[in-house]
């Protein structure tokens, strides 16, 4: 016998919890599936946790610039790898606490701690209950892609971001396979707490960044940190205990390969198939773009599970939205937000609105205005290691498409430019903000004027207002 459920939520990570918020502002029958650990990803081994460590290799990593700042004695720091790690932990875990106490109110009433999964007569099979659900929520997330018979060959010398910050102890070398934003930011953070990273990726662009000029800067500024391996490589099990990786012109020993090779989603035994769902080749639901269910069914993806990109705010959304629609039984049809996108190596990777692979096949139409950070006034103060910004803009209105920006604390000012696209604002009212100095917003204003420079209308004489273009009377003062 099948219990009758308004809304069935599979998975209690970010996207589920958001989508059971929407749902209990109009129903109580609704019931949220997972058979745990709870906490959410973010949480407990991706976003957080991460930074956390990242946060502990770059304050060490900032001893270099500290005789040139005046503060001596920086040779006699040394990390505690173990240390770093059960710190993450500990900040992990609170914020795991805080997750478990907000589900407290509706945990004993509304979840079901059992793996879900459609039966061929279209109910929800849960441990031995059984569900009759109206509509679907699907937010069960996605797992790390590791290669076949990998797991097999290497044992416990292999880690993925599931893993790794379980570790007791940092190695001394590491094989860190596949530089998306997880390589880039767990690579970096292991060498800059003095791990022997050698890094191998064979994608002409690493770290989402597909600006050729942003990718060379990026590639100069790892390589100063860790070797670079721009080829595919097989992971051998050694005679003296380690991991021989081995690629077409060389070979090199680690201790341990941290797999980074992107994610899949958690789709498969769900038994979608039985409510008429499918997956596309990719193994992702074929989801008209702009929506999150699929048509004929009252089937909703959210999150990772879903199709939009795999990233915190975009499963937040995407839970609301699906909850929202799912419990009133409506398509989800909706708009994303201007795409936002960062890496949180050094320099920091920030991506807005439009990037460069979207815009390349219209470089006619579309003007890129550079700035660099190497000489900048503040860049300088901190001591820091460089960068630039690329603006794009569209030429016959000067309109802000995108922005790529590869720089210390980038995320800030693509903040200000996912605001700018969002707006539609173009260079010209950029321009007429006010920068403060010295920051890096000086140099944004650089690159904005290079784009501005190469767009079909006229750059104003002057930026700043004029007396005459106020509705203010500046004899008088009277508006
Ligand atoms: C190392 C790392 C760092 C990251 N850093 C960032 C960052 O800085 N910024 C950012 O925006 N994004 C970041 N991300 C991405 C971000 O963490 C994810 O996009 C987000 O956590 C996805 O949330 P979700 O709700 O889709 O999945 P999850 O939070 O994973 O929730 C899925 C839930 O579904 C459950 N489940 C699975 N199968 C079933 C089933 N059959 N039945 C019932 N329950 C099931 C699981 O137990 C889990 O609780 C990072 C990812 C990683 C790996």
């Amino acid at each position: 016998m099948a219990d009758d459920l308004e809304v069935a939520i599979i998975g209690a990570g970010t996207a589920g919890l958001s989508a059971r918020a929407e749902v209990a502002k109009l129903t109580d029958s609704y019931r949220v599936f997972d058979p745990g650990p709870y906490g959410t990803t973010c949480a407990r081994t991706a976003c957080m946790p991460s930074k956390a460590f990242l946060q502990s290799a770059h304050d060490f990593h900032r001893r270099h610039a500290f005789g040139d700042l005046g503060i001596v004695g920086a040779e006699y720091l040394r990390v505690d790898g173990a240390r770093v790690l059960e710190e993450t932990r500990l900040l992990r875990d609170g914020l795991v606490d805080g997750v478990l106490e907000s589900m407290k109110p509706w945990r004993e009433t509304h979840l079901v701690p059992h793996r879900a999964a459609f039966s061929p007569d279209g109910t929800l099979r849960a441990g031995d209950l059984r569900f009759r659900p109206r509509a679907t929520v699907i937010a069960t997330g996605s797992r790390p892609v590791v290669p076949e018979g990998w797991k097999e060959k290497l044992g416990d010398r292999l880690v993925t971001s599931d893993g790794f910050f379980e570790m007791g102890g940092l190695l001394a070398r590491v094989a860190v396979v596949g530089l998306g934003a997880v390589g880039l930011e767990l690579g970096q953070a292991l060498a800059r707490l003095g791990v022997d990273v050698t890094a191998f990726d064979p994608a002409p662009s690493i770290g989402g960044l597909t600006d050729p000029d942003l990718q060379a800067r990026l590639r100069r500024a790892l390589r100063a940190e860790m070797t670079v391996v721009e080829a595919q490589a097989e992971p051998v099990k050694s005679d003296c205990g380690g991991i021989r990786m081995e690629w077409a012109a060389g070979d090199t020993e680690v201790d341990c390969v941290l797999v980074a090779m992107g994610r899949a989603p958690n789709l498969e035994g769900l038994g979608l198939e039985n409510l008429g769902g499918s997956l596309d080749g990719n193994g992702r639901p074929p989801v008209p773009a702009g929506r999150l269910d699929l048509p004929g069914t009252r089937l909703y993806f959210a999150g990772d599970a879903g199709p939009g990109p795999e990233l915190l705010h975009e499963a937040t959304d995407e839970g609301r939205v699906a909850g929202y629609c799912a419990v009133r039984g409506e398509d989800a049809v909706f708009e994303r937000r201007t795409p936002l996108r960062m890496v949180f190596c050094d320099p920091q990777i920030a991506l807005a609105g439009a990037t460069w692979d979207e815009l390349e096949h219209r470089t006619d139409s579309v003007a890129v205005g550079e700035a660099s950070f190497e000489r900048a006034g503040r860049m300088r103060l901190q001591r820091g290691s460089g960068g630039a910004v690329r603006i794009y803009a569209e030429k016959s209105s000067a309109r802000l498409l995108g922005a790529a920006i590869l720089a210390p604390e980038a995320e800030h000012l693509a903040h200000l430019l996912a605001y700018a696209i969002d707006r539609g604002d173009d260079l010209k009212s950029l321009l007429r903000m006010p920068a403060y100095h010295p920051t890096h917003e000086e140099v944004l204003r650089r690159a904005l004027r290079a784009a501005l420079e190469l767009c079909d209308i006229d750059a104003a004489e002057l930026e700043a207002i004029r007396c005459k273009d106020t509705p203010v009377d500046c004899e008088t003062g009277r508006g």
